[in-house]
Parts: C-alpha cells; sequence; structure tokens
C-alpha cells in the first residue's frame, strides 16, 4: 500500500526521481540526499510501512540481505574501510521520515563521523531485572 503523503512513497515508485543503486519488484535503493559519507544509502521498501514495527517480516528479511550484497559492492568499490547499517525508529531515536528505511553508511578512517555510542553502566541486579522485563 502506498501512503500518498510519504515522500519515501514517491521515491520508492518512481514519481520522484532518485539516484538509484539497485532496484527490483519490491524495493529501490537510493543515495541518501544528506549523506554522513560518501556513498550514504537508504535501502527503501516500495509497500509503505511506518517503521520497523510495521514491516511484513519477510520484507525484514530481504531488506538484511539487501544490505550485505550492496553492503558489499559499495565497501569494494568506493574502498570504503568499515560498513555502519543504522535503522531509526520513532522521533527520539532519530527517525524523521515515517517510512521504513535502512540506512547503508560506508565509513572511511578519519571520516570525522561519529555513529556510535558513548557506554553506560549497569549492575548485574539491574541487568537480571532488565532481563526478565524484556521477555515480558
Ligand atoms: P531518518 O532520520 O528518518 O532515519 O533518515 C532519513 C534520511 O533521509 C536522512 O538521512 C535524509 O538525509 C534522507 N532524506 C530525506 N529526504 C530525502 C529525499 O528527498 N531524498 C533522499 N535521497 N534522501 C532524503
Ligand atoms: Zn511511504
Amino acid at each position: 500500500m502506498k501512503d500518498e503523503n510519504c515522500i519515501f512513497c514517491k521515491i520508492a515508485n518512481g514519481e520522484i526521481p532518485s539516484k538509484t543503486i539497485y532496484e527490483d519488484d519490491d524495493f529501490r535503493v537510493i543515495l541518501d540526499l544528506g549523506p554522513a559519507t560518501k556513498g550514504h544509502a537508504l535501502i527503501l521498501p516500495k509497500e509503505h510501512s511506518a517503521n520497523l514495527f510495521e514491516l511484513p517480516e519477510e520484507t525484514a528479511g530481504r531488506a538484511m540481505k539487501l544490505a550485505k550484497k550492496l553492503g558489499e559492492q559499495m565497501v569494494t568499490n568506493l574502498k570504503a574501510d568499515g560498513l555502519n547499517i543504522v535503522q531509526n525508529n520513532g522521533e527520539t531515536a532519530g527517525q524523521t521520515v515515517k517510512h521504513f528505511h535502512l540506512h547503508l553508511i560506508p565509513r572511511y578512517k578519519d571520516d570525522g563521523q561519529n555513529i556510535l555510542w558513548k557506554p553506560g553502566e549497569v549492575s548485574a541486579d539491574e541487568l537480571e531485572l532488565i532481563k526478565e522485563q524484556i521477555k515480558g
């Protein structure tokens, strides 16, 4: 299903042009217009899902397979030193476009980006509690 107000629906389905590095019946992979690094790309399913929670399981699996294939291709052909795969859900987590997408971010030595987090601290008791909370 397409969402008429969704820019990534329009891009994924070719209504708005984009620099496409891969396309099949279900996905379009495009270059990000505000790239973190050279080659930063976005894997877009053509069907609209707002986020990971709404995404059909099968599409989630295929998106990760594509990330592997294209990530390897990008690292080889752009001579990158590494790759971050980032996927944001919800504004608090940094999601700005409410159509599921996977970021493929090639990394280069001294590229000036910092996509990692600041490690926190946790006690053994807290870890035990959190483990049980998550299992529900
Ligand atoms: P989010 O913050 O939702 O995880 O990522 C949204 C990404 O989409 C950002 O990296 C932003 O630069 C990119 N973006 C937003 N609008 C457009 C657009 O119209 N075209 C392309 N190619 N990228 C876009
Ligand atoms: Zn959409």
